[in-house]
């Protein structure tokens, strides 16, 4: 940096996603007196994180909140985070920012990037965080800011694959795409995704379970906590169960329609049932889903050097202290992952918490001075 020359602004850390894995560890690492910039693709995209996707169904399992719905929940953690705005504080003299900055803004990409004269860079590289901070618009080209962080917290999840029924093919943007499906995803009487989470709103009802091979048996075996009618869906896809699965199946009276879903029946914001291709209609009380999920790590490039430790789904991979680990099982230096977007863990808020918790922590333990 030459002399006149403004200096850039260093955060000590920056979260990427403003769920509750991102949320406590901004709050975690504003609270060591770190200088925290959360980014939150949120406000700016169909990107709202899962917890969102609770619409109107009560999350009644998450710490110290009472049931709420995943779009106040997401709300509350904002204004968690806003209770700890950027100031300075000053210890022995030497003054410098604490507290947490929250900006809307999708990650676009993840570069390393040298320290400039006089910056401190615990990693032996700082981070650069390309992000686009306004909405992604077909015909107008990005707003794009850059940011730069001495250590980095990964906390932007990942997004469920929504099934195929009445897609707006022609549709560019995912929302419209899915008009039909988010009519009705989130609900009490609806699409969930997550029987340990909705479950219990079903407790000897029929429910459907629209997935194939472990996914769907994964649903089945979690879903008899709660009820034993249930129906398995594969939406015109092979099943992909076992022989030994099938036979169970069978033998626990669970039927399996594998007929392609051509619409929903429902009423308002209800799903009542499906239509398949023949014209049957099948109705439930309620609609679980599992087609697998999409990491939101598409700013981490190959070509720009990222080669991380990665799970069968995507997700990464982490140590003990929530360091990621690359492809050699070393530890990359200054780079944390935290919440849904971790191998490995239970996908629920209590668990991306508590991940982010110490993903925090240890983003700022490597920031001490001695
Ligand atoms: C319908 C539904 C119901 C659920 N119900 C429950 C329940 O009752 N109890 C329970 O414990 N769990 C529940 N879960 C699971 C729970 O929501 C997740 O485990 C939890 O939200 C994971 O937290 P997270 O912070 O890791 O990710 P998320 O909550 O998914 O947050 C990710 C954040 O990252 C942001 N982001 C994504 N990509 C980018 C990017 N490129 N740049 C910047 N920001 C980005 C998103 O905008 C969001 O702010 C439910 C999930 C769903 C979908």
């Amino acid at each position: 940096m030459t002399e006149g020359q403004a200096k850039r602004t260093m955060y000590d850390v920056v979260v990427i996603g403003a769920g509750p894995a991102g949320a406590q560890a901004a709050v975690s690492a504003a609270h060591q007196m770190r200088h925290v910039l959360v980014l939150d693709a949120g406000p700016v995209s169909h990107r709202k994180g899962r917890a969102y996707w609770s619409k109107t169904v009560e999350i009644i399992d998450a710490p110290a909140f009472p049931g709420i719905s995943g779009i106040k929940f997401m709300k509350a953690l904002r204004e968690w985070m806003a209770a700890r705005p950027v100031r300075t504080v000053s210890i022995s003299g030497r003054a410098r920012p604490a507290g947490i900055e929250l900006r809307a803004g999708m990650m676009l990409r993840l570069t390393r990037t040298a320290a400039e004269p006089g910056e401190r860079a615990p990693a032996g590289h700082l981070f650069e965080l390309e992000v686009s901070t306004a909405p992604l618009r077909d015909e107008k080209s990005p707003q794009i800011e850059r940011f730069i962080g001495r250590t980095v917290v990964i906390a932007s999840g990942f997004d469920d694959v929504w099934p195929d029924i009445e897609v707006e093919e022609s549709a560019r943007r995912q929302y419209r795409r899915y008009a039909s499906v988010f009519r009705f995803a989130g609900n009490r009487k609806g699409w969930h995704v997550c029987i340990r989470c909705d479950g219990h709103l079903h407790v000897d009802e029929k429910l459907a379970i629209l997935a194939t091979g472990d996914l769907a048996w994964g649903i089945a075996r979690g879903a008899q906590d709660f009820t034993e009618k249930l129906a398995i869906l594969t939406n015109g896809r092979p099943h992909g169960f076992t022989a030994q699965q099938l036979a169970t199946l069978r033998e626990r009276g669970i039927p399996l329609v594998e007929e392609k879903i051509v619409a929903h029946v429902g009423k308002g914001t209800d799903l009542l049932g499906v239509r398949l291709e023949s014209g049957r209609e099948l109705f439930f009380d309620g609609f679980m889903l599992d087609l697998g999920l999409v990491p939101n790590t598409e700013y981490l490039r190959k070509e720009d050097g990222w080669s991380l430790q990665e799970d069968d789904e995507g997700l990464l991979v982490v140590d003990e202290d929530g360091q990621v680990l690359d492809t050699k099982g070393e530890p990359v230096p200054g780079l944390f992952a935290a919440g849904d977007i971790v191998a490995g863990q239970r996908n629920l808020i209590a668990t991306a918490f508590a991940l982010g918790q110490n993903a925090g922590l240890s983003a700022s333990d490597v920031l001490r001075e001695w």
